[in-house]
C-alpha cells in the first residue's frame, strides 16, 4: 500500500522505516517548508499548491504531526481515507476541546479555567490557589508543544507578564499538579475496533522537552495500568479512532492518574517500543490504518529511551555498549533540537539504570537520570 504522511519529520521517517518490510511505500507532505524525513518521497509545499499531486500518489493518508491546517486535512479526508480522522486531530489541536472531552468521559484532570485577558488570568490564579494549588500553569489553547506557549505562575502579580510572554488571546490555566511522576500510555485501535495497549512508561522532561522514557515499570500496579487503559480506550472509542494514540498523565502520590494531554500519533515516549516491545508503535500504527491485524504490544525487556538533544555526543562510545540501539534523524546540531535517541535494553532494572547512567555521561548536557521506579531515587 502507498501511504501518504502529512508531516515530514523524524516520526514519519521512523514510520517509513518500519513500513518497508510490510511493502509500504511513503510520500510525505510537508507544510512547514522544513522537512527532515530522508526516506521515500517528500513534497514540501507550505502553500498547499501540490496537494492534488500528493493525493494522486497515495492510497491512504495518516499524519505524524498535529499542527496541520485543519482545512487542508479536511480536503485530504474528502479525497482519501484518512486515519486517524479529522475529529481526533481537531480535538488534539485545541487544549480546551481536549479538556472538554476528558471531562465528558469523566477522565480526571487538574482543575482548570479558560481566560481571555491578563486580569482574567490573575483572577483564575487567585481562585485556583485559594483552592489549594501551589502554582498554576498557563498554556496557549492552540499551537503549544514541547513546553512552548506556557508559563508557570506562582502569584497573581506575575499574570500580566505571563500573558504578555505567551502572546495568545485565549489561555487555559491549570492548577500545578504535585505529581510523583509523569507517565504515558500508548494504545492502538484497528479499523475493526480491536485495541491493544502498551505498558505505561515513566517520562522525564526538562524545560518541557522529553529526556528519558522508561518501560515497563516494575512499580505500576495492575490496577493503575488498567485505569490508564480504561481512559485511553474511552478516548479511542469516542473518537472512532484508528491508529496509535498517546495519553500523557500525571501520577499523584496516592497512585491516582490525572490526564494532561493526548497526541493523535506515534509519540516520543513510545520510541522504546522499537527495541523493547514485540511490535513497535510505528509498525502497529501502520497495521491499524491498513486494516491489518495488530501486533503484540508486550514488552520484551526493561528499556529506556534517551533523547539526544542539541549536541550529538560520543556515538562511538555509545555503540560499544551492550544493548544500545542508536536512532539518528540526520539533523544538524542546534540547541534544543531532537537529533536522535538511544534505546537501551537490559535484563533487569538495576543493570538498565546502570547503563543509562553511563550513557548520560557520553551525552553533553544530559540531565541526571533519576527515576521514580528506582527505589533508591
Ligand atoms: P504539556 O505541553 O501540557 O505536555 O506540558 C509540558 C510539561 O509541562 C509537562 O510534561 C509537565 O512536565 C509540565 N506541566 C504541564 N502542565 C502541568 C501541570 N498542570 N502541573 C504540573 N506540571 C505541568
Amino acid at each position: 500500500m502507498k501511504i501518504g504522511v502529512l508531516g515530514a519529520g523524524q516520526l514519519g521517517q521512523m514510520m517509513a522505516l518500519s513500513g518497508y518490510p510490510l511493502s509500504n511505500r511513503f510520500t510525505f507532505f510537508d507544510t512547514t517548508g522544513n522537512p527532515s524525513a530522508d526516506i521515500g518521497h517528500t513534497i514540501s509545499d507550505p502553500n498547499g499548491q501540490q496537494l492534488s499531486s500528493f493525493l494522486s500518489q497515495v492510497d491512504i493518508v495518516t499524519y505524524e504531526f498535529e499542527h496541520l491546517p485543519i482545512e487542508l486535512v479536511k480536503q485530504v479526508a474528502s479525497k482519501k481515507p484518512l486515519y486517524p480522522g479529522v475529529e481526533a486531530l481537531g480535538v488534539c489541536q485545541n487544549r480546551e476541546a481536549e479538556k472538554s472531552l476528558f471531562d465528558r468521559l469523566h477522565i480526571p484532570v487538574a482543575q482548570y479555567r479558560i481566560v481571555e485577558s491578563a486580569p482574567e488570568l490573575a483572577e483564575a490564579c487567585d481562585e485556583l490557589m485559594q483552592q489549594g494549588a501551589k502554582a498554576v500553569v498557563a498554556k496557549s489553547i492552540t499551537e503549544g508543544y514541547d513546553g512552548k506557549g506556557q508559563a508557570v505562575i506562582r502569584a497573581s502579580e506575575e499574570a500580566a507578564d505571563a500573558w504578555q510572554r505567551i502572546g495568545h488571546s485565549r489561555l487555559i490555566v491549570e492548577s500545578f499538579v504535585d505529581f510523583v511522576r509523569e507517565v504515558s500510555i500508548i494504545a492502538v485501535r484497528s479499523r475493526s475496533g480491536d485495541v491493544a495497549f502498551y505498558p505505561l512508561a515513566e517520562n522525564h522532561h526538562v524545560e518541557g522537552i522529553l529526556r528519558y522514557s522508561l518501560a515497563p515499570l516494575p512499580d505500576i500496579t495492575e490496577a493503575v495500568q488498567q485505569q490508564a487503559e480504561r481512559y485511553i480506550h474511552q478516548l479511542l472509542d469516542s473518537l472512532d479512532y484508528v491508529g496509535v494514540l498517546t495519553l500523557e498523565l500525571f501520577q499523584c502520590a496516592d497512585g491516582r492518574l490525572l490526564a494532561n494531554e493526548m497526541a493523535p500519533r506515534v509519540h516520543n515516549s513510545g520510541h522504546w517500543t522499537q527495541n523493547g516491545a514485540v511490535t513497535s508503535q510505528f509498525e502497529n500504527h501502520l497495521r491499524a490504518i491498513q486494516g491489518l491485524p495488530l501486533g503484540s504490544t508486550k514488552a520484551t525487556a526493561p528499556t529506556c529511551m534517551i533523547n539526544i538533544i542539541g549536541k550529538m555526543g560520543d556515538a562511538e562510545s555509545l555503540l560499544r555498549l551492550d544493548g544500545v540501539h542508536l536512532h539518528l534523524y540526520g539533523k544538524d546540531e542546534r540547541p534544543g533540537r531532537k537529533l536522535g535517541h538511544i534505546n537501551v535494553v537490559a535484563d533487569d532494572l538495576p543493570s538498565l539504570l546502570e547503563k543509562v547512567r553511563l550513557i548520560s555521561t557520553f551525552l553533553p548536557q544530559a540531565p541526571e537520570p533519576l527515576f521514580y521506579c528506582d527505589s533508591s531515587y
